[in-house]
Parts: structure tokens; sequence; C-alpha cells
């Protein structure tokens, strides 16, 4: 397909904000595109050229952008500044210009993505010329609409508002006439978080490709959520007999992938022909280690990798397991500030020595070249602890006890709590793991004062009131919050928040508006209301209410029939989630209509 084909989609993607529409559009460019082309489609109309938790960057910011512009069309630097002033965005000062210049070429989609990710893995001396050359090639040989589209790319900013689920219902319509294969392509992208692969799978063998999709040492599996219930009481009426309790862990979750029979770890891109030959530095080695929202995190935990080296008896495994800075002489866990300092990327080995992390490692999803999440939770448990012994030092094992009765649900929480642990969380004793999904095979129980919701919310920013008397000086006078409905793919409004923001905070969110700011509601915005900007929604906040209401300006979860939808009673902000959660990975609906239950169901 050329690339120009690309771009006139992108057009009637970026004129619409209807879901359907854009479910719609995307199917027929779907149904258009080569076998050989889909995968890379899938990341092009989401902005990237790689699947989401590869670090791939281009490395290019706005200025060297600009630079390429200038290039491609032998104009100064300040020229395309200029035009980019007047025309309030760099894509359409680009494209401006390209009107007047006879391209050279029609690139392919595969050229242009070849092109991107050439820049992406250009590094060291010399290679900020280098991409401004590369980029003003790629300009040269395109029309003015794709022109304006490309540019984007390299910045972050090219934003059609298309989420996964959205990609999903395209494809099984594309291919079959109906969203029926949603589910089975869903549980495909669960394994392997790579929703050009599984296209590519999908595209190639049809429904059997995606059936045989299994876990890969190196890509990340979405990982399986926790339901909430109100007390102990209905935890085993839910549970039956037995079932397992662990300690919940304040700390973060950890993917850990290791592979001893490679010498770097096989990246497994989607696009087949991309596999070999990714430059990523010098941690692709035979250890991986994956945060909640499945970033590539090794770099950041020399020691964690290490330990893995040392101390894990597999030759190939997936587990998870939560990080937390533990003091092995005292038994003493850290409290999660602490351990929150151990996520930076910088000064690596002086924190790593200053706050050592242990993993407690809950979970075993692959081992010695077996996919095992079918096996039940008691397998992959004595799986887990063949894998990982008692007297290791920095991957631990969890405790796990089998019981059966609320009174044992009350002993161990009140140990853990005591322990400086969150609380517990109660295993289904005969569930799979069930990558991807929330459900009540997991059900996290933590401490919650009666009265008070059983969780907190993570919301997600949408919003921002532009302040008046004392806010003014922060520039932010108040914020609008949403959930996240996947049915829908869309973020619908819960709440105004005012008010239990230090002037610290409101500072912050000030600079977050200001980079994610967009003049129009974003295409996956449900809202009545009208905040004074609107932002692109990325950023997640975790949210504590006293109560969770029903009301007639917000849009989560809508009933037609009452005219309204749920709403958060004095809510204050308990923390950014400093992008440790992807906005869709923020509260759902569905979550919500539960809590809203669970509020009436506790004593
Ligand atoms: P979620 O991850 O469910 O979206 P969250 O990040 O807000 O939500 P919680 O809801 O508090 O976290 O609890 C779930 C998290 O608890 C897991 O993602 C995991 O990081 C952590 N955890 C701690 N101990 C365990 C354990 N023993 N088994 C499973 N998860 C655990």
């Amino acid at each position: 397909m050329k690339f120009a084909k690309l771009a006139d989609y992108y057009e009637k993607l970026e004129a619409t904000s209807k879901r359907l529409e854009l479910v719609d559009i995307l199917s027929k460019l779907f149904a258009e595109a080569e076998n050989a082309e889909i995968g890379k489609i899938c990341y092009l109309i989401q902005g990237r050229v790689a699947p989401f938790y590869m670090p791939v960057e281009l490395g290019m910011a706005e200025s060297m952008v600009a630079q390429a512009i200038a290039k491609a069309y032998d104009k100064t630097k300040d020229e395309v500044i200029k035009s980019y002033r007047h025309l309030g965005n760099i894509g359409l000062a680009a494209q401006e210009l390209a009107k007047s210049h006879k391209a050279s070429a029609n690139l392919s989609v595969s050229d242009v993505f070849g092109g991107l990710r050439k820049i992406a893995d250009l590094g060291g001396e010399g290679s900020v010329e280098k991409k401004i050359s590369t980029l003003a090639q790629i300009l040269k040989d395109l029309d003015s609409v794709s022109v304006k589209h490309v540019v984007n790319i390299p910045i972050g900013t090219l934003r059609l508002g298309i989420g996964d689920p959205t990609v999903m219902d395209a494809l099984s319509l594309a291919k079959t006439g109906d969203k029926k294969l949603r589910p089975v392509i869903e549980d495909a992208y669960n394994k392997t978080s790579d929703l050009g692969y599984v296209a590519e799978e999908f595209f190639k063998h049809g429904e059997k490709g995606l059936e045989t999709v299994k876990l890969i040492v190196g890509k990340p599996v979405r990982p399986a959520l926790a339901e909430r219930m109100p007390n102990a009481d209905e935890v085993v009426k839910r549970m039956g007999d037995k079932f397992a309790a662990e300690p919940k862990f304040d700390g973060f979750r950890v993917q850990i992938h290791l592979d001893r029979s490679v010498k770097a770890m096989p990246l497994g891109t989607a696009v087949s022909e991309l596999r070999p030959g990714l430059k990523l530095g010098a941690d692709s080695q035979q250890v991986k280690i994956f945060s909640r929202n499945l970033e590539d995190m090794t770099h950041s935990f020399p020691d964690l990798a290490e330990g893995v080296l040392k101390e894990v008896k597999a030759k190939s495994v997936i587990m998870e397991g939560e990080a937390i800075a533990y003091n092995p002489q005292t038994e003493e866990f850290l409290p999660f500030q602490e351990t929150t300092k151990r996520r930076r990327k910088y000064k690596i080995e002086e924190t790593a020595k200053a706050l050592p992390l242990a993993c407690f490692a809950f979970d075993i999803l692959y081992l010695d070249g077996k996919d095992i999440t079918s096996k039940t939770e008691v397998e992959r448990r004595k799986l887990l602890e063949r894998v990982v012994s008692k007297n290791n030092q920095v991957i631990r094992i969890a405790e796990h006890r089998v019981i059966s009765t609320a009174k044992q649900i009350h002993e161990f929480f009140n140990e853990a709590i005591s322990d400086g642990l969150e609380g517990l969380m109660i295993k289904k004793l005969d569930s799979p793991y069930k990558a991807g999904g929330r459900g009540f095979h997991w059900i996290k129980f933590k401490r919650a004062s009666s009265g008070d919701l059983t969780d907190t919310v993570d919301c997600v920013l949408l919003g921002i009131y532009t302040g008046r008397g004392k806010r003014t000086e922060f520039g932010v006078g108040g914020l609008l919050v949403g959930i996240y409905n996947d049915k829908t793919d869309e973020f619908e409004t819960i709440s105004r928040i005012g008010t239990g923001l230090t002037d610290e905070e409101f500072r912050k969110v000030n600079e977050i508006g200001k980079q994610l700011r967009v003049e129009h509601k974003p295409a996956r915005v449900k809202s009545k209301i009208e905040p004074s900007y609107w932002v692109e929604p990325e950023e997640v906040l975790e949210i504590y209410a006293d109560e969770i209401t029903k009301s007639p300006i917000h849009t989560a979860g809508w009933d037609e029939k009452t005219g309204t939808g749920y709403a958060l009673r004095f809510p204050r902000l308990v923390k950014f989630r400093e992008k440790d959660k992807r906005a869709e990975d923020a509260t759902t609906v569905e979550e919500l209509k539960r809590l809203f239950a669970n509020q009436y169901g506790k004593k």
C-alpha cells in the first residue's frame, strides 16, 4: 500500500470522533492492506513504529523535526517555525510547504515505516544530523497530506484517538464482516501485548493462527488483575471450601522474563522481518523486567536482574512478583514511598545500594519452554516453589497459605497489616492465570475504614479548569477526571476535583496540563461538561472519595432511564500514578459499578 493511501485514511479517522465510525474506517483500511503490512499499520495508526512496550523512540524534538522540514523544502528553520506559529500546528506547516514541492517518489507504507525505524536505531556521534536528513528524505518522497501526518510521529503528537479495543474490533470486522472474533484476538493480545504481531498472525493464518499464539519470553504478558469484595464473609462465599491467601505487598509489580539459552533476548517485534538486529543497548541480555504497565524497566533494577540470574532455577521463565524495598536483617518491609524511589532512571547504581529490593514472587506463567498459564493456581504454585527457593535472598517467594474461613482471613490480614503490608490477596485454587483480565480468581483485600469505599479509584485526567483568585498563580483551579469504559473504548467523566491538592500538586497538574493540552475534546472522551481546556487522556490519578453517588452531570456508566451517571463524593487526590498505569488501565465502569454495589454490602 502506498503511504498516500494510508494518509487518506488518517484524514478520515481524524475527521470523526464517533467510535463506530472509527471502527468502520479502520476495518476498511485493514481490508485493503497486504498481510505483510498489517502489523506496521497497527503501529502507525497509534503513532508508533513498535509495540508500546518497546522503548523504541525516534529521539527527535520538535526543533529537529522543523530542521528536517526546512531541509526537505529548501527553507530555513526560522521560516518553518514562523509558519508553524501562524498555523498553530507543525503538521499543517509541513503540509503547506510540501504543496509547492513535487514529490520525488511515492513511498509505500513499508518504506516510511522502515525509514522511521532507521531514525530510531540511529545513535551516537553525528546521529542528530543523520536523523534530520533521513526524515527530510522521507518527506521529500511524499505528498503533502502524507507529510502532514508523518511529521507528528517523531514528536508523539499524532493523536487519532484510537485505542486497542477499537483496533481489535476493526481487525475482526475486516476479516469476518462482524466483531465476533474480538475475544479471540484479545486473548492473543493479552498473551503478547503486541497488536501488530497479533494482527499479522490473524491475517496470515486466520482464527487458527490466533489460537496458537502462546507466551513468548521477551514479550510482556498483560497482567492478571484482582477484583474487590466488601468483606471476608463474601469472599468465603465466593471462593468456596478452600482458597489461598498471600500477603499483599505494597511495592510495584514486576514481570520477570528469563531465557538462559540466548546471549541477548530476542526482542520479538511484531513484524517478522524486523526481528533480527534491533539494537537496544547493553541491558538486552538474558533477563527482562517489565512494570505493571509493561514498560521495560530492566535498566532500573540491576540488582533484581542479577538475583534472577543467580537464584532462579530454570532455563527459561516468565514469572511475576512484587518488588519492595526490604531489609533482610530485620525482615522489615519499607513503605511504598521508599520503594518507589527505585523507579527512577538516573543514579541507578547508587539508589540500588541504598535501597536494595527484594522481589516476592507470587506467580509463574512460563517454564522451560512451556506456556503454563492454563495450569491451576495449585499447580503453578508448586512449580513456582521449585523454581524459587525459600533460601533466596533477592528473588524470594511470597508466603502462601491455603485456608477456608473468614476467621483465618482476619487473622492473616491482621498479621500482614502489623508487618507493614497492605492486606491480603485471596486466590482461587482451581483457576488458570487469566492474562489481561480482572476477575474473581484473585480478590484484593485491603484495609478500609468502615463507611468509606473499599478501594481508591484510578481516574484519568481529562480536563482542567483554570484558576480563579489565589489559584491563578498555579494556572489550575480544578480538574475534570473520568474512568475508562472498556466496552466502548471511551473515557467517561466522574468528578470535578477542586480541593484537597497541595500547592505543589496544583503546580504539577499545571505542568501536565501544559504538556497534554489539546484544542478540542479528544475523540474518546464522553462528557456533558466543558472544562476550561481539554487534555489528551494519558495521566492517571489515584483518587479517594467518601462515596460513589449518582449524578445527572457525569457520564460514567450513564443510565438513560434515570438520566444519571456515577460521581464521586468529596474526592481527593491520593497520588499521581507516575505512569505506572496507562489511561486504559484506569478503573473501568464495570469495576465502579461493583464498588458502588459493595458500598451497600459492607457491614
Ligand atoms: P490493579 O493492579 O489491580 O489495577 P492497583 O495497581 O491499584 O490495581 P491494587 O488494586 O492495590 O493495585 O492491587 C493489585 C496489585 O497488588 C497487583 O497488581 C500487584 O502489584 C500487587 N500485589 C501485591 N502482592 C500480591 C500478591 N501476593 N499477589 C498478587 N498481586 C499482588
